[in-house]
């Protein structure tokens, strides 16, 4: 899952607008982050798999994706968005339940490969991707555009303006439409040879979440600026 993570950012962003967008954005890709540095310091495996959904089978993601160490991390997560927000608590608990909502979206697609804790055998999953990859794929996009129709009315409900909420549903509408298998760069780098194929994994997952997720962030809070601008000139 991808673009369906940033989804549930936008919705949330959308929905706790007190919420600095940057640390709800960045929680529903923390774990994500997590696997692709754990995976570069090998510690987690994942082996190319360029005819799947994904681009990559995820053989042992314990340390990041098992329910376990998702909730512990979110912890972590929510911590550091506590600390840094002058200790607002409720910014700390919705950045923890974003950080968290990376894993229970995960359990729609991912191959039984979501173990409940480290080594558990008993796993989670919903095999989407192997099974169904194209529903995998369509359900991602129902799920940006859920968000998406959910982001435009609460901000035009706020008085947020119309064109700038444009932006984050383009960016979001435009990294799915790249997650397309014969044009998304994670299908690219595993048809390298090893290590070159883990380590371009390891740097998609990690950019490919931060930076869309930063981005994302500041066109949300740009769009509402713009919001309180256009309030601002209604009033003189
Ligand atoms: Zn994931």
């Amino acid at each position: 899952m991808y673009t369906g993570h940033l989804a549930v950012g936008l919705g949330l962003s959308a929905r706790e607008r007190r919420v600095a967008p940057l640390a709800i954005l960045l929680g529903v890709g923390f774990l994500a982050v997590v696997n692709g540095l754990l995976v570069a310091g090998r510690i987690e495996r994942v082996r190319p798999a360029p005819a799947g959904a994904l681009g990559f089978d995820l053989v042992f993601i314990d340390w990041d994706h098992s329910i376990a160490m998702a909730a512990v991390w979110s912890v972590i997560f929510g911590g550091l968005v506590y600390l840094s927000t002058r200790r607002d608590p409720r910014a700390g608990v919705v950045g923890a339940l974003a950080a968290f909502s990376h894993v229970v979206v995960d359990v729609l697609v991912h191959n039984g490969d979501i173990a409940l804790w480290p080594g558990s055998s008993a796993h989670l999953g919903l095999f989407l991707w192997r099974d169904h990859p194209l529903l995998s794929y369509l359900l991602e996009a129902g799920l940006d555009i859920a968000a998406a129709a959910y982001f435009v009315a609460r901000g035009r409900a706020a008085g947020d303006r119309g064109a700038r909420l444009a932006w984050p549903v383009a960016l979001l509408l435009l990294l799915h439409v790249q997650r397309w298998p014969a044009i998304d760069p994670l299908h690219w780098v595993a048809r390298l040879p090893e290590p070159a194929a883990d380590m371009g994994y390891a740097v998609l997952v990690v950019a490919g979440f931060a930076i869309p997720g930063a981005l994302l962030a500041w066109l949300v809070a740009r769009s509402r600026s713009g919001g309180r601008v256009a309030r601002e000139e209604a009033r003189t």
